[in-house]
């Protein structure tokens, strides 16, 4: 608060407001400065700042050009990115109220087509809850298979067997979504599931949670309008250094914001893939934190899950996790239930190039 440029008078205030209102670029339309003194507590003993009857004017304002109204409704995404100073003493509602307050709605998929996935506004939900725990340090352990794909594209002719085995083709994916689609499952993002297991959020009745490593620009050409077909949210996790090239094979920086706009998550797979276990503990943070906030920097808010690279970690890099307030972390191992205790090694089901659809329907079942 700047106090030398403080008003005492609202007759004062009325003449700045009319000196900026005729100014023709700020405000389009006369016929509304009624509307506009409105808003403008009329009492003398009010105080007002000329940037707080400036913010008024331009909030209720209802014309103006349209360049300046597009910057207006630009969100600023500095503001949004706060986790770690969001209130921390949030109360928790008594027992006898329903926990309503920290609940978030179940996501359903109809299963129409463009559909937009149901995905809760982070920082929202950091502002609620900056890092889950379990409530009264009851947790649920949860069965929900994490389905894990890599390349999303016919592999060329040459692919060595890697190469191969982790491309999963464009019609088998679709034909698998296609098949969550028709048996009612209901994808969930990896906040979904640390809810689920802290909050006691409820979970659907057929979860799954899809998952791509390393963020192949085939993901974004080939999966990610297969998933907006279905209304489906997915999770990429992206290695930050080949985006920041601009490597042809990965995704554009462009191409990771509006997957992230259009509802799909963008979590960290570290910034140049190294293997984590064993190195140095500066290096393992480095790697993991500074991916974690370039992706925020894209995306305006800071993510909470790594995947490991090639699946490999050790206690340094859990102790990073935590230090960063990481929610959790995917491995390569397989298996389908997750704690909170585990949140670090959550496992995944791998999809092959040579899964066929009877396969892809038996991994769900287990
Ligand atoms: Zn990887």
């Amino acid at each position: 608060m700047q106090h030398h440029w403080m008003i005492r008078s609202s007759r004062h205030i009325r003449r700045l407001l009319l000196l900026l209102m005729a100014m023709p670029l700020l405000v389009a339309c006369v016929a509304t400065p009624s509307t506009e003194q409105a808003v403008i507590p009329q009492s003398d003993e009010s105080l007002i700042t000329i940037t707080e009857a400036l913010s008024q004017v331009a909030t209720s304002t209802p014309a103006i050009s349209t360049s300046t109204a597009t910057a207006t409704l630009t969100p600023l995404p500095a503001a949004t990115d706060t986790p770690t100073v969001a209130p921390t003493t949030t109360p928790l509602p008594p027992a006898t109220t329903p926990p309503t307050a920290t609940r978030l709605p179940v996501t359903t998929n109809a299963g129409n087509v463009t559909a937009t996935p149901t995905t809760v506004p982070i920082a929202d939900l950091l502002t609620v809850l900056p890092r889950p725990t379990p409530r009264n340090n009851i947790s649920d352990t949860v069965r929900v298979p994490i389905l894990m794909y890599h390349y999303l594209s016919t592999p060329p002719a040459d692919a060595d067997k890697y190469r191969l085995d982790l491309s999963v083709t464009p019609a088998n994916f679709a034909q698998q979504m296609q098949y969550l689609a028709d048996n009612g499952y209901t994808p969930l993002d990896l906040y979904d599931l640390a809810l689920v297991i802290t909050q006691k959020q409820d979970l659907p009745e057929k979860p799954v949670i899809i998952t791509f490593d390393d963020g192949y620009r085939d993901n974004y050409e080939n999966a990610f309008p297969i998933l907006q077909q279905h209304g489906f949210k997915a999770t990429f996790f992206v290695i930050t250094g080949p985006i920041d090239q601009g490597a042809e094979q990965y995704m554009t920086w462009e191409m990771v914001e509006q997957m992230s706009q259009a509802g799909m998550r963008i979590e960290s797979h570290t910034v140049t893939h190294p293997q984590l276990a064993g190195m140095e503990r500066d290096d393992q943070y480095f790697q993991i934190q500074s991916s974690q906030q370039t992706i925020a920097d894209h995306i305006g808010y800071t993510p909470r899950f790594l995947c490991y690279p090639g699946g490999f970690y050790d206690e340094t890099t859990i102790d990073v996790l935590r230090e960063l307030d990481m929610w959790g972390a995917v491995t390569t191992q397989g298996g389908q239930w997750h704690s909170f205790d585990g949140r670090y090694e959550w496992p995944r089901m791998r999809m092959r190039n040579a899964t066929t659809l009877r396969e892809f329907a038996g991994l769900l079942e287990q």
